[in-house]
């Protein structure tokens, strides 16, 4: 694309807040990060661009939180535990008893509410509808977040931001190095997922699995795409299923005319899918699309460059380091690119090869957090420092909350002790996140 002209423009914004900490983005990172800083006791304010807490979970409908745990070991201890206890206490049908790995489907109207109340209960400063659209910064520092909101353009002042967008926005807008995609700046598909009324359950347990029968729906005209990797509707509500069906391959989630695309054909293929479940599915016979997300589910974006690069060896090795924040222990999942035979080969084989048997993980270092370059920013949630593969892992929610979570107690520890977030003692910090319920078990 040819780069735009460009229009010069000086106007005056007025500064609504001024606070320690402000954080861009309200869903499993930003959510953790907001919620432990107010409850270490500082003033922190949250612009969340839609209209809700969750993100992806809530937005986005994705229907089910994978791996809490490594099947030994409880791994997103703290906040993540918190919200996890609160979905199985209000939704305990959706609970998927796998020992420790701690799965929950997700009912989006009642993760919503939980996130409400922790927010509100935090006593953190919030406001939804609210996009960060830009950065005042020198120095490597940024002194002003600029948002865009129904009252107009107006900025944030703070002393430390955490970037929690899942895009790495914030952290790119100060000039933070990063990655994006392949070496072919290829991109995970995104999906976009969707809420289905009428599904009998009961029926619909012994279906067989979905390479049964997707060769024979591409053959028999149901899809313009085959597309072998299906993951399929998970339960959601005594009749309701949450799907996670059509990926959008191409789509590049940091461009509004690729998301419009994707979201325009993403709808559009919810006719082929519906029309598959009801041809091929026991107890899907009658399913009905109620919604599809208002959030595109975005896989991969930017992989913000910090002073460590969590790699795949580290997922090898099950790795640990001295400034270890948390553990994880979800596998490599990165989905293809595109929609043919051999890379999906490719993410199939990785799937099954690149996991862990039952108490292995993989450490993740304070020093994913931290930018390079950028002293007053933190990284949190899908953007934190990492290569493909282990943004594969973490990426997914359990996984935000942890970094969320360090994040939000090392901005609160700098600002107690006023030193950048790469200066504070970090054997501190894990006795603070230990405190909160952290999984730690290598720290002194
Ligand atoms: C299709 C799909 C299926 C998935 N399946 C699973 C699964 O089965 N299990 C699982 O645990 N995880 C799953 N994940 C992963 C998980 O949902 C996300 O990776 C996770 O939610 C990322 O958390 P986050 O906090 O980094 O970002 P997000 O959840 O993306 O939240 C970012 C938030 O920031 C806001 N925001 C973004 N930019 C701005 C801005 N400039 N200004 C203000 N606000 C902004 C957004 O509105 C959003 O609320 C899936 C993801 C996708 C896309």
């Amino acid at each position: 694309m040819n780069t735009p002209p460009t229009l010069q423009i000086q106007f005056d914004l007025p500064v609504k807040y001024d606070v320690e900490i402000f954080i861009a983005g309200g869903g499993p990172s930003g959510v953790a990060a907001a919620v432990t800083a107010a409850r270490m006791g500082r003033k922190v304010f949250l612009a969340e661009g839609h209209s809700c807490f969750g993100g992806m979970g809530t937005a986005g409908l994705v229907p089910v939180f994978l791996y809490f745990g490594d099947g030994v070991n409880f791994l997103a201890g703290g906040v993540g535990q918190e919200v996890y206890q609160l979905l199985k206490q209000r939704t305990p049908r959706l609970y998927l008893d796998e020992p420790l790995a701690g799965t929950v489907g997700v009912d989006a109207e009642i993760l919503k509410r939980i996130y409400d109340d922790m927010m509100t209960g935090c006593g953190a400063a919030f406001s939804f509808q609210t996009h960060l659209i830009g950065v005042q910064a020198a120095n490597g520092r940024v002194q002003y977040a600029i948002c865009a909101a129904k009252s107009g353009l107006f900025a944030v002042k703070a002393d430390l931001f955490i970037d929690a967008t899942g895009d790495g926005d914030l952290a790119a807008w100060a000039g933070a190095s990063f990655e994006k995609g392949d070496l072919n700046h290829d991109l995970m598909p995104g999906s976009l997922c969707s809420l289905w009324a009428d599904i009998d359950w009961e029926k619909g347990r012994d279906n067989p699995s979905h390479e049964h029968y997707l060769e024979q729906a591409y053959a028999e005209g149901v899809f313009s795409v085959l597309d072998r990797h299906l993951p399929g509707i998970y339960q959601v509500g005594e009749h309701l299923g949450g799907g996670n069906l059509v990926h959008t391959f191409g789509v590049d989630g940091t461009d509004e005319v690729s998301l419009t695309q994707a979201l325009l054909g993403g709808r559009k293929g919810m006719e082929e899918y519906q029309m598959y479940y009801r041809t091929y599915y026991q107890g899907f016979d009658k399913m009905t699309l109620v919604a599809t997300g208002s959030l595109l589910g975005i896989r991969e974006t930017r992989r913000i460059l910090g002073d460590y690069v969590l790699c795949l060896d580290d997922f090898k090795n099950c790795s640990v380091f001295e400034d270890e924040i948390g553990r994880f222990a979800y596998p490599v999942d990165v989905h293809e690119a595109r929609p043919d035979a051999e890379s999906h080969q490719q993410f199939a084989e990785e799937f099954k090869r690149l996991r862990y048997p039952p108490g292995k993980s993989y450490g993740i270092p304070f020093r994913t957090l931290t930018p390079r370059g950028l002293d007053n920013v933190l990284a949190a949630g899908r953007c934190i420092s990492a290569d493909r593969y282990i943004q594969g892992s973490v990426r997914v929610s359990s996984g935000c909350f942890i970094t969320g979570q360090a994040a939000g107690a090392a901005a609160a520890l700098a600002c107690e002790t006023k030193l950048w977030p790469r200066q504070v003692d970090v054997q501190e910090l894990q006795r603070r996140l230990k405190g909160i319920g952290a999984f730690l078990p290598n720290a002194r």
